[in-house]
């Protein structure tokens, strides 16, 4: 089987589990277990990994104190292993942090900036619907996605030069762009519909991207019951192991 670990020092980790059960089940040709990773040997037995929402310093200083920093760099960089940040996730992925706080020891691999705490404090939480285009061939792909944001970061920039210089190594692909925030303030309720189109970036903000197995989003897909992203998400890490096992070049590199 393959196993897909959810990053388990804080934050909202339970909650992915019982949605991946769910979503597995449209990809039964492989058998598929789900664990929670709280020591460095347990995420060794992963052959991918949820790094969930939460407080993104919590979980870097308790990844420190637990010796799981370098085995998460190294699971993301060297291994090159499929990886999913959510939030505090997509935060502790991104080379490039802003937005204040205290300087964080992220593991990276996304050549991204990301800002932290962009949409403002708790109390300006928000609710959207997506259009999520790289859902397009799932079922049920031409429904929008209603996403959650909780104290929750963009994507800044793209970098060309990461000064993790191994993000943007010449065998690396180059970060794309999955989905925006609607640039229209009707699709998004609560505190962020009064964002104009400006703040929101002339073409809507940078909400999911991905750079080879490394995806991330800014929102909570974990909280909504919607399996897609989740589904869409496993079916990646399925062609992922399949290209291992022919020995593909995802072998050559751990
Ligand atoms: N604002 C949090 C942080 O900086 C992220 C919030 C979240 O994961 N919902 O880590």
């Amino acid at each position: 089987p393959i196993a897909v670990g959810v990053l388990a020092l804080q934050g909202a980790f339970a909650e992915h589990v019982p949605i991946l059960n769910g979503a597995s089940l449209e990809h039964n040709k492989h058998g598929w277990t789900f664990c929670l990773v709280r020591t460095p040997s347990e995420l060794a037995s992963c052959d991918a990994l949820i790094i969930p929402g939460g407080e993104s310093t919590a979980i870097s200083l308790i990844a420190s104190r637990t010796e799981l920093l370098e085995p998460l760099r190294d699971f993301i960089k060297a291994a090159r292993k499929p990886v999913w940040g959510t939030c505090a996730g997509l935060i502790l992925l991104a080379d490039v942090v802003s937005g204040g706080g205290p300087k964080l020891e992220g593991f990276g691999g996304l050549a991204v900036e990301v800002r932290r705490n962009y949409f403002g404090r708790q109390v300006e939480s928000f609710e959207a619907d997506l259009d999520l285009p790289f859902l397009a061939s799932g079922k049920d792909a031409a429904k929008s996605f209603h996403t959650i944001f909780i104290r929750a970061p963009v994507v800044s920039s793209l970098l060309s030069s990461s000064p993790d210089t191994s993000s943007t190594a010449p065998d690396r692909p180059a970060v794309e762009i999955l989905a925006r925030l609607p640039a229209k303030a009707k699709a998004v309720t609560g505190p962020g519909a009064g964002k104009s189109a400006g703040e929101l970036g002339e073409e809507g903000d940078i909400v999911a991207v991905r750079q080879g197995n490394v995806f991330g989003t800014a929102f909570h897909p974990e909280l909504t019951g919607d399996g897609r992203i989740h589904g869409w998400w496993l079916g990646e890490v399925g062609r992922w192991v399949e290209g291992r096992e022919r020995g593909g070049e995802a072998e050559a590199v751990t």
